[in-house]
């Protein structure tokens, strides 16, 4: 038995634990099932449609336990399992499946009707309906010759495409390798034991889905609920109702439930903290669930390493407010200047990372290639400082960052105060090229009523900000674009900018 097979070891350990539930279907299965119907899964895609090593599966699906079925299969069989946004239009599909050349494409019916009516030229591949490959796969015989697998730890397990907040999507490689350190990092900070269970509700088209929580999870024997589509509603009642140990959600999540009438009388059943990261997150959302009296455990990433990378830990979660906490156990960081060298106690520096849990590079050198990891160390890209008890705190993306009248900003810095007030709801500055200043500061926000008052805002920013970190402009929408994922959506906030009719800017 591979030490990288989980469910294997599980299922001889502990065979009647419960390990999944689908809140969709009403599916629940042990680790024993969940290890057999994993290989039965494992034998239909053998015999069937004659995989080897190596070969990729495309699947535009919503998360569930037949999901994870094929993950168990594909990771025994050195398959790569691609996971693409099911909400992806015909276009963006089509260029994932031509960039990753699946052998297999399974897909929700919408998609498949969708793919399957794209001529043979563009998709040269067999489509399966992903329903209908679980029916058969389940029709297969118990096959125990299957059962012998050499999981190679360097073995790619899945392609993931970025979000693309900064550009185009790049095909980032996970390996076998990143997923079992990153489960330690997280089950060990996250202090996970096999008495925890979660709910499940991010996309399994993002490294969150996966690696977050449920792997982690599952690496302890833990239990792992799923529910399709996130709706507030039914995750608080969930949560009221059932012994949900920890949740794992992006900030978007969070505000959409703290929002929700039913969060008035909310009262979690076993709730020990939330568990939330992917973007900032703003300090009146953590005192919003604080005053619940939950704690948000927040936590850094990325898709290229591991993905989590920092953790704050939720007795730190108040004092520590708005910190990404501490490098997790197993992760190599530093914090380096633009001369390369380590920062200071409060100095701005690029996070590097590097060890296991750094991705060998990109698929098809798609994005920023290789160039990105120079000297085995991956420059991120992202900002941050270490306070004086060793914090962390993300100041931003490099590339996010705008340089107005000479002086360097960090959007964040901006977003932070603008979330003090109070009829703010959602807030994101950007750098809009300007024949004045270079560039200048744009603040897109989201209110909680209609009455948008651009001086009041603007002396509020004024009272917390240097004169030349104010933005020139405030506009007021109704919501901010989000990528898949629930991230605001940067790049087309520029380009709505853009395309504004000049009398609905406000420029100062
Ligand atoms: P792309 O790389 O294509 O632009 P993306 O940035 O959304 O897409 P991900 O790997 O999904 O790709 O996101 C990782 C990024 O999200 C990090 O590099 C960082 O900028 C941001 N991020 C993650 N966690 C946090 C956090 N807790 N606070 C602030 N920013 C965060």
């Amino acid at each position: 038995m591979n030490y990288l097979d989980w469910i294997s070891k599980w299922s001889s350990y502990k065979p009647d634990k419960k390990a999944v539930k689908s809140l969709d279907t009403g599916l629940s299965l042990t680790y024993k099932q969940l290890d057999d119907k994993s290989r039965k899964v494992g034998s239909y895609l053998l015999n069937h449609f004659r995989l080897k090593k190596g070969d990729r599966i495309a699947v535009v699906a919503a998360h569930s336990p037949e999901y994870l079925m094929l993950f168990i299969a594909a990771q025994r069989l050195g398959l790569i399992l691609v996971p693409l946004n099911f909400r992806a239009t015909e276009y963006e599909l089509l260029h994932y499946i031509k960039d990753v050349n699946p052998s297999l494409i399974l897909a929700e019916l919408k998609q498949f009707n969708v793919l399957n009516s794209v001529s043979k030229t563009k998709i040269p591949t067999t489509i399966v309906k992903f329903d209908s490959f679980f029916i058969q796969a389940d029709k297969q015989a118990l096959d125990l010759e299957n059962s012998n697998f050499t999981i190679e730890v360097d073995q790619p397990i899945f392609i993931f495409y970025t979000s693309g907040t900064t550009g185009k999507p790049k095909g980032v490689i996970y390996t076998n390798r990143m997923m079992f350190w990153n489960s330690l990092n997280t089950s060990m900070q996250l202090e996970l034991t096999s008495l925890d269970r979660t709910l499940n509700v991010l996309p399994p088209f993002h490294t969150s889905g996966w690696n977050v929580l449920l792997l982690p999870m599952l690496h302890r024997g833990a239990r792992v609920d799923f529910l399709k589509r996130f709706k507030p509603k039914k995750v608080l009642n969930y949560l009221e109702s059932e012994p949900i140990s920890l949740f794992l959600a992006v900030p978007t999540m969070l505000r959409m439930m703290a929002k929700n009438k039913a969060f008035l009388d909310f009262i979690p059943n076993k709730l020990k903290y939330m568990v939330v990261g992917g973007e900032p997150l703003s300090i009146p959302l953590i005192e919003a669930w604080a005053e619940k009296g939950i704690l948000l455990s927040q936590g850094y990433g990325l898709t290229e390493a591991g993905p989590c990378i920092t953790s704050l830990h939720y007795h730190d979660a108040i004092w520590k407010k708005g910190s990404i906490g501490k490098p997790n156990f197993y992760v190599d960081m530093k914090i380096v200047n633009s001369e390369n060298q380590e920062v200071g106690i409060h100095e701005t520096g690029e996070i590097c990372l590097r060890g296991n849990i750094v991705t060998p590079g990109y698929w098809n050198n798609s994005g920023y290639s290789f160039n990105k990891i120079r000297e085995e160390w991956l420059y991120t890209g992202d900002m941050a400082k270490y306070d004086e008890d060793g914090f962390m705190y993300v100041l931003g993306r490099k590339n996010q960052l705008y340089i107005s009248g000479g002086e360097n900003i960090h959007p964040s810095e901006i977003e932070h105060i603008l979330y003090k007030y109070d009829l703010v709801r959602e807030a994101a500055v950007v750098g809009i090229e300007n024949d004045n200043w270079g560039e200048m500061g744009v603040a897109f926000i989201v209110l909680k009523n209609d009455n948008l008052d651009v001086t009041d805002i603007l002396n509020h920013l004024k009272k917390y900000l240097a004169p030349y970190k104010v933005p020139k402009d405030i506009i007021c929408l109704d919501s901010l674009p989000k990528s898949g994922i629930g991230k605001i959506d940067r790049e087309k906030l520029k380009a709505l900018y853009k395309i504004l009719d000049h009398d609905k800017k406000n420029v100062v």
